[in-house]
């Protein structure tokens, strides 16, 4: 098993990559979350697991209004 918590490094930059908010568009409307980007180039790194549950949430956002 791996324990890879944040260690998460942009495969460009070989930079530690950093939490921040980050503004995105889905189904016509605006959401922040925090997600892992470098701080050098700017890369968002969402995962499609991760992007699968954070849709997920979203959608129940979505639908739950
Ligand atoms: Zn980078």
């Amino acid at each position: 098993m791996m324990d890879e918590e944040m260690e998460v490094v942009c495969c460009k930059c070989r930079q530690r990559l950093v939490e921040k908010p980050v503004r995105f568009t889905y189904l016509g409307r605006e959401f922040n979350h925090v997600m892992p980007c470098c701080p050098k180039c700017g890369q968002v790194l969402i995962t499609e697991e991760m992007a699968r549950g954070k849709m997920a949430q979203v959608e129940m956002m979505l639908e739950g209004k």
